[in-house]
Formats: structure tokens, sequence, C-alpha cells
């Protein structure tokens, strides 16, 4: 690690934009269990770290006024996970949290540092996208609201402005009570980021059902496999197949030392046919 690296920790977002603004190659710093090990390896070299951790308005989750759950950027996603409203209103975020590293990493790590860090296999990425979720950020022009949809531009690139703050990320109401499952494979448990992840999610309770479908580490970003939900909310769990076969056409992986892109694909399409099966065996009485 560089010796002359200087650290600040201010209190106030304003402060925090206000010390980026003088030193442009600085970075924001959250738990650090991305960017700390970018540094090490010298991929990363910040002149300054600017440490959000102590502003108290990041730190909070809180309802919105329409219903929605706004996530602030510091809080760590051990509470998001153990969160009463978000384990009873977006269940797969949480299950989707819980597959980041080990319970002491989260303790750390953060869903605001998890989606700035744009990996293509970031598990937090795929819930935000089902559940269209809007990225809070502001700068020295202001503040502004960022779609999920929009928010990945590559890998390791995002919509965010340079000296950007992410301030939190906000669930809508509209998004609540989707129920099923986040089918991740990797070659080991905990510490290992996903070879392939797959949600698959349908709204509890509406007629005719939402279905979601979000695809990690298959794309050079997190993506929706739109044409595949469409499918399925007109023709039901019954072309699940074809809605595979529409998922697998939405990839564009590439092979790795966690797998090839061939293998990437075939499971993609294994994954949302078991997803949607297992929605069908939690729906029956
Ligand atoms: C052992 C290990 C296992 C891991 N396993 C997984 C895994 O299974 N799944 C997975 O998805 N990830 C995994 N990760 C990656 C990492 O833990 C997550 O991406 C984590 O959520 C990052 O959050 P953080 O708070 O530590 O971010 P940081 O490292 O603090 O920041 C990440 C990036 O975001 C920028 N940034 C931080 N805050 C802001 C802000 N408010 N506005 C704009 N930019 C900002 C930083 O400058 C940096 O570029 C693992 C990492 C380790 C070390």
């Amino acid at each position: 690690m560089p010796s002359d690296l200087d650290y600040r920790s201010p209190s106030t977002v304003d402060h925090a934009l206000a010390l980026m603004s003088e030193a442009p190659g600085g970075a924001f710093l959250l738990g650090g269990t991305d960017l700390l090990p970018q540094m090490r390896t010298g991929r990363r070299a910040p002149s300054v770290l600017v440490d959000l951790k102590r502003i108290a308005e990041l730190r909070e989750i809180r309802e919105t006024a329409d219903g929605g759950l706004s996530i602030g950027a510091a809080v760590p996603l051990a509470d998001v996970e153990t969160h009463p409203l978000v384990r009873a209103r977006y269940a797969l975020l949480a299950e989707c949290v819980s597959t980041v590293g080990a319970w002491p990493l989260r303790q750390r790590a953060t869903l605001a540092g998890n989606i700035c860090n744009a990996s293509p296999a970031a598990d937090t990425a795929v819930a935000l996208l089902a559940f269209d979720a809007v990225v809070g950020a502001v700068s020295s022009e202001g503040r502004r609201t960022l779609p999920m949809s929009r928010f990945f531009t590559g890998p390791g690139r995002t919509a965010l402005r340079p000296g950007e703050l992410v301030t939190d990320v906000v669930l809508p109401a509209t998004s609540r009570g989707f129920a099923g499952s986040y089918l991740r494979l990797s070659r080991r448990k905990g510490m290992d980021l996903a070879t392939v992840g797959v949600l698959v999610g349908r709204s509890d309770g509406e007629l005719p059902p939402r279905y979601r479908i979000a695809l990690a580490a298959v794309a050079p970003t997190p993506i929706r496999a739109v044409a595949a939900e469409e499918l399925l909310e007109a023709r039901g769990p019954k072309a699940a197949a074809e809605a595979a076969e529409l998922a697998m056409d939405a990839c564009a992986p590439i092979t790795d030392l966690r797998g090839s892109a061939e293998y990437r694909r075939e499971m993609v399409g294994v994954l949302v046919r078991r997803g949607v099966a297992m929605l069908e065996r939690k729906a029956r009485p």
C-alpha cells in the first residue's frame, strides 16, 4: 500500500464532495472489501481515500413517503440482510445479500459498494435489477436518480460521473412481495464469486403475475432476461423450457478460471428451468 496515502473521514455529504473536488484522483471508501484489495494489487492508486462510513445520513434504512425502502450507501450488508422490512417485503434481496462472501465480510461490505464496483458477478445487483431499484446520487451539480437498468455501463464501469457519490438505493413499493430464489453456482461455498447466478422471481398474489429473471456473471454487466420474463407472463410456467432458451440467448458469457462460456450459458438454462419449477412447488398447497 502507498505510504503517502491521504485518508479523510468527513461527517457530511457536502464535506465528502468538497474533499473529492479538491483531489480528483481520490476514491470514496465504504467497506473497502473491493477497493483495498485492488489497491494492494496496484489496480487502483487513489491519491486520497474519502471514507463515507461516519456520515449519519448514509447509515439509515428508512421507508420512503410512497412506501418504498431507502437503503443508505454506508449500511453494511449484514444489516440489510437482517432488516425486518427487507425480509418481509424484499426477501429475494436478503437472499442475494446472504450469498456475498461470508458473515464477517458482510459486516463491512455494502450494497452501494457492490454496485459501484460493477462486477458482472455482483450478487446484490440481480435483486436490485429485478426490483427496478433506483440509485440516489449527488455531486457538486446537485442530486439525481439513476434507474438500476441504466446504472451499469460495462465491467467495472457505471453511469456515475467523476466525483459523484451514491447516497442510497431505493426499492419501490411496486416491487414488494416477489417470491422466488437466487440460484448461484460457485467453485466453493463462501468467499468465491459466482460462476453463474440466476434469480427467478414472481409477484405474489397478483393476477396475472409478473415474472423477474436476472442474471449474474454471464454478460459484461448483471442483466435482466426481459424476453424470458414476458414469455412466462404470457404463457405461464408451462413455457419454462422456452423461457430458459430466451434467457440463454440474452447471455454473452466469457471463459475464465471459474468456468467456460459454454458451461455458463448451459447453466443459465438449467437454473431458469429449476427456478420456475421451484416457484411451482412453493405455490402448491
Ligand atoms: C473475500 C471476498 C469475498 C467476496 N465475495 C463476494 C461475493 O460472493 N459476491 C459479490 O458480489 N462480491 C463479493 N466480494 C466483493 C465485495 O465484498 C463486494 O462487492 C462489496 O459489496 C463491496 O462493498 P464495499 O462497501 O466493501 O465497497 P468498497 O470496496 O468500499 O468500494 C467499492 C467501489 O465503490 C466505490 N464507492 C464506494 N462508495 C461509493 C459511493 N458512495 N459512491 C460512489 N462510489 C463509491 C469505491 O471507490 C470503489 O471503487 C468479495 C470480496 C472479498 C474480499
